[in-house]
């Protein structure tokens, strides 16, 4: 084993991120070690990753799950639980994967940034939640973000033009590209009647089910110009969405002299999050790599904002600040896995997101301690809409 490898922490192993970045580290074991794993669910699956990469720390939900994982991995295998296993098993290596989805992600974006770890950062829904905590601990020296979701992927590669001062001023404008998912083209009236299996079927992304869903509504977008301003400290008055169906167009930058930088590149996960764990350094693979030989067009148009009313929810909680973007966060998890259960229709995923976002009423959010009060109101209030 060369002590010249990058090691890697993978949390979230098992979904379609950790699917993924394991396909990465397959092509690329000479520079990466795999060193720890994490999982909500499919325990088998997490015992054959760790058999595969010969991974001795595996992270877990609960006691119940620890216990049956030992019975599969045996004793040389170390299990840790909850999100006190998740925070350990982020600070324990060079990169920091953090494949988790929705909010329980956020013990490993707080601890990898407080260890100074190299954050490679899938889950948005903990940045955009914590943005002013994220913010205090990635002053931590050595911390830093890489952004795995390709639109801030694309943006963090084009803004190397900047000058990287405070707010880039010399940026006019982010485009932030979305396919505009499964919907795209719908009228108010026929997006009535959309089922499950219309929703999860993405265009143009194999993902996960909670993103897919967050796709159909565009509350996914909405969610993203929240990260995109956390990230790059850019307002999200500057952060506007065009929609790209082709999903090639990453995202762009447009900077104040008119010049527009964009990332393009075949819709494939694989090549932001090489670039993610490579980086500075390209790693030398072409995931997604355009043929200019056949036929390509591009094309772009503007959201449909009266029939998608998350993205005009999102700019509504940047503008409301404090705990807004964590309840709406929240809020969305909450209706999206009703929806999922079949509890609610499609058509009131995003209104159940509004009536709890009514509530709101202004809440800072300095601590911890505030951030899990306002997740748990929310929540609670999600909830009691959902089963009323
Ligand atoms: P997924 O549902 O396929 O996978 C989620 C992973 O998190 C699974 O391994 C699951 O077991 C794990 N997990 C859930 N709760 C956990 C917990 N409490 N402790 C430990 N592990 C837990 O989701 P996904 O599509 O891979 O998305 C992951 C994140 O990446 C999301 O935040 C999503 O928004 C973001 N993202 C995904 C894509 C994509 O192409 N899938 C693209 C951009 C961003
Ligand atoms: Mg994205």
């Amino acid at each position: 084993m060369s002590s010249t490898r990058r090691s890697v922490a993978l949390l979230g192993a098992t979904g379609s991120i950790g699917t993924q970045t394991l396909e990465v580290l397959r092509r690329e074991l000479d520079s990466f070690e795999l060193v720890a794993i994490a999982g909500g669910q499919r325990l088998e699956e997490l015992a054959s990753i760790a058999k595969e990469f010969d991974v001795l720390t595996i992270g877990v939900v609960s006691d119940e799950d620890r216990a049956m994982l030992a019975t599969m991995v045996g004793p040389r295998v170390e299990i840790v639980v909850g999100a006190a296993g998740l925070s350990e098993l982020s600070r324990c290596a060079d990169v920091i994967v953090n494949a988790v989805v929705g909010f329980a992600g956020l013990p490993v974006t707080l601890s990898a940034l407080e260890a100074g770890k190299r954050l490679a950062l899938a889950n948005k829904e903990s940045l955009i939640a914590a943005a002013p905590l994220v913010a205090k601990v990635r002053s931590t020296p050595g911390a830093m973000i890489l952004p795995i979701d390709s639109e801030h992927c694309a943006i963090h590669q084009c803004l190397e033009g900047s000058s990287n001062d405070p707010g880039h001023p010399d940026v006019r404008r982010v485009l932030l590209t979305a396919s505009g998912g499964p919907f795209r083209g719908w009228s108010k009236e026929r997006l009535r009647g959309a089922t499950k299996a219309d929703a999860l079927n993405h265009p143009t992304w194999s993902m996960g089910p909670k993103i897919t869903i967050d796709s159909s509504t565009l509350m996914n977008k909405g969610l993203e110009v929240l990260e995109a301003s956390a990230l790059f400290g850019i307002e999200t008055d500057r952060v506007e969405v065009v929609v790209h169906p082709q999903s090639i167009v990453h995202s762009m930058v447009e900077y104040v002299d008119g010049a527009v930088l964009a990332q393009l590149s075949m819709p494939d996960m694989r090549l932001p999050i090489a670039y993610c764990i490579g980086s500075p350094v390209r790693l030398d693979h072409a995931w997604g790599r355009i043929d200019f030989t056949q036929a390509l067009s591009l094309s772009f148009e503007s959201p449909d904002r009266d029939a998608f009313p998350a993205l005009d929810l999102a700019y509504a909680a940047a503008r409301r600040g404090g705990a807004a973007p964590a309840w709406l966060s929240a809020a969305n998890e909450i209706a999206v896995e009703a929806f999922l259960n079949d509890q609610i229709p499609w058509s009131r995923i995003v209104s159940l997101v509004s009536d709890v976002m009514d509530e709101y009423d202004d809440d800072p959010l300095n601590s911890l301690d505030d951030l899990f009060a306002n997740d748990t109101t929310a929540r609670r209030l999600a909830h009691g809409m959902v089963t009323p």
